[in-house]
């Protein structure tokens, strides 16, 4: 699952034999990826779009496990522009039904995190840290170059969603104070993993870092999920596919 549609493009390009089927108003693509039976989708954005998608990927293609890719805002300290996260579990950074439930917490469910699965998400960290040792090999020179993408890293936390751009200094200041553990946010991934534990679904979860969730949070965003984020997560992907 692709959060953002040039991902979604790259990937395709990599499937040799995927064949389209609606639903849900969405297109699926099913295929092979080196060998192993994929449906591609858009997750669409913000959570309840997210949520709707990984819902249909499971009730309706059966599929028994979830590996979601896209991109996100950077708020742990050195999560920098160009790194990659792993969730361990995601938090919903809107959720408050104080004072009925404790804030943060998903009510009727007992609890404010979600994790993600810890062998899917160590063979994806394993593929993400291969790609980004050799960051040229996924990208070519001039991308490296300008992004400055020397040393990129691999961090593996809490990453924390909500339907909202956090594009202000003020915002992300807030947020890093009442989630002091988030390392990022972004809009859809904590939508995926309550359908997940819904279902008994394992999900593993990757956002490469595209801006700092600040003042310049839009600046050249769409030129870095082409030349950058997409690259990689096609690239993780395949690795991943390799490791099976
Ligand atoms: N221009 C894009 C829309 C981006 S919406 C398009 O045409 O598709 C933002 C997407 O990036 C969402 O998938 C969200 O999860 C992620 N994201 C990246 N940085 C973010 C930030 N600072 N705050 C919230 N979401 C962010």
């Amino acid at each position: 699952m692709s959060a953002m549609h040039q991902e979604l493009a790259e990937v395709l390009q990599t499937l040799p034999d995927e064949q389209r089927e609606r639903a849900a108003g969405r297109d699926f693509w099913l295929g092979h990826w080196r060998g192993h039976e994929v449906v591609a989708v858009l997750s669409r954005i913000g959570k309840v779009a997210a949520a709707t998608t990984a819902t249909a990927l499971i009730e309706r293609f059966g599929v028994t496990e979830i590996v979601f890719t896209g991109v996100a805002g950077g708020l742990g300290e050195g999560v920098a522009v160009g790194d990659v996260v792993l969730a361990r579990s995601f938090v919903q950074h809107d959720m408050d039904a104080s004072p009925l439930f404790p804030r943060y917490e998903v009510p009727l469910y007992g609890r404010t995190h979600f994790d993600t699965d810890a062998a899917l998400t160590e063979r994806l960290r394993a593929a993400a840290a291969q790609v980004l040792a050799h960051p040229a090999d996924a990208l070519g020179e001039a991308a490296v170059s300008e992004f400055a993408l020397h040393a990129p890293r691999v961090h593996e936390g809490l990453i924390a969603s909500g339907d909202r751009f956090v594009a202000t200094s003020a915002e992300s200041q807030a947020l890093r104070q009442s989630l002091p553990d988030a390392l990022a946010v972004e809009m859809e991934g904590a939508a995926v993993a309550q359908v997940c534990h819904d279902y008994g679904v394992p999900l593993a979860a990757l956002r490469t870092i595209s801006d700092r969730a600040d003042d310049s949070a839009h600046v050249d965003f769409t030129r870095f999920i082409d030349q950058v984020a997409s690259r990689y997560s096609a690239a993780s992907l395949d690795r991943f596919f390799e490791l099976l």
